[in-house]
């Protein structure tokens, strides 16, 4: 019996969500008296994958398969699904990601596992039970949730753990193979086209975003988000009214219908906070709000409130992140 975790890598680096995943793994792994072990998907770097055990992970399965590098759900579940057979692992963790949202549910049928996903906490099994608590109403909510059976799986939401880090150990990667046919390569994308993100920063997997809504009036104004966010190397987002009406493109809108954002510092400029564009902000670690009307109901979501207008504010704010770097 053990803990299998799923770390997603990107250009070798393991993302800050699997670090997170990887600590939930192992401390999941302490309680039940077993360790964890992780299988790498995406480019990883050996070396990196080896640090994972500052994480608790104390073996990484990892297939250098190179088709492997971009996401296929097909093989990605089949690979999953082989490393979890081959470790008996009773609780497969990974992150509330896309890759774990489209993989955790086809791994569930096949494993004919329990699913549980947006979990906020370590599960608690006294009295015989397996309990975790998952975030419920886009993030209104939490819900205690009972997962039965043999086998578990779990997708832990951003910034709800912080990763433990004990500095100097290390896995053991060892290759591994799930004997990967042409058939499970039947959905791979015939092509990855990176969208155009001001400052160069991919919004979903940005640590800090800085955001604007119909606040600003107009298109022209938007040099006011770019200068913050590239002073702060963070990537832009918008409110959906202002996609919709093309002051910005759709890719930046952000919320419940747009894309989902968990980064550690999200700011947000002249947006009123409407309950549809908080789903797919809070689970930000640090949220500022900048806007000119006190009542406006985003400052109840915020850890720091700038009650001004986004046209004296912003300028000020860059100039002063620019003079501390
Ligand atoms: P507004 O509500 O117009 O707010 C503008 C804010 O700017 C106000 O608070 C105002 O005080 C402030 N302001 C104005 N001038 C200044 C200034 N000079 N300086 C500082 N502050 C200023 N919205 C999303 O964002 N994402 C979604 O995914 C989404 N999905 C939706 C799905 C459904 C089914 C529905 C019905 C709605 C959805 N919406 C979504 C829309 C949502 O309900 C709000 O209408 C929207 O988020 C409001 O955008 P906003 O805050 O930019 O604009």
């Amino acid at each position: 019996m053990s803990v299998l975790v799923v770390v997603e890598c990107d250009k070798g680096e393991v993302k800050k969500s699997s670090l997170e995943v990887a600590s939930y793994g192992a401390q999941v792994a302490a309680q039940l008296g077993t360790t964890a072990t992780a299988i790498a998907v995406g480019e990883a770097n050996e070396a990196n994958l080896a640090k994972l055990g500052e994480q608790g992970i104390s073996k990484v399965l990892y297939d250098a398969e190179p088709r492997l590098k971009d996401f296929v759900n097909n093989a990605y579940t089949k690979l999953i699904a082989t490393a979890a057979e081959q470790e008996q692992a009773q609780i497969i963790v990974l992150a509330n990601s896309n890759i774990g949202a489209a993989v955790g549910s086809r791994l569930s049928v096949r494993l004919k596992a329990s699913l549980a996903t947006n979990v906020v906490d370590l599960p608690k099994t006294d009295g015989g039970q397996f309990v975790v608590k998952r975030g419920a109403f886009s993030g209104k909510a939490f819900a205690d949730m009972v997962l039965s059976g043999d086998r578990k799986i779990i997708a832990v939401k951003k910034n709800s753990i912080e990763a433990q880090h004990e500095a100097g150990k290390t896995a053991e990667v060892s290759s591994f193979s799930a004997q990967l046919s042409e058939a499970d390569f039947a959905d791979a994308p015939k092509q990855v086209v990176m969208q155009d993100q001001a400052g160069g920063v991919l919004l979903p997997e940005a640590e800090r975003v800085v955001s604007g809504g119909r606040g600003l009036k107009g298109p022209e104004n938007w040099h006011l988000i770019e200068d913050l966010a590239k002073a702060l190397g963070a990537a832009t987002a918008c409110s959906k009214p202002v996609s919709d009406v093309d002051w910005r493109p759709h890719h930046e809108h952000v919320g419940q219908t747009g894309i989902t954002v968990s980064p550690n510092l999200y700011i947000a400029c002249g947006i009123s906070g409407a309950i549809q564009h908080l789903a797919g902000v809070n689970s930000s670690k640090v949220i500022v709000v900048i806007n000119k009307d006190p009542e406006a109901p985003f400052f109840k979501a915020a850890d720091y409130g700038i009650v001004g207008d986004v046209f004296e504010v912003l300028p000020k704010l860059t100039a002063a992140v620019k003079e501390l770097s």
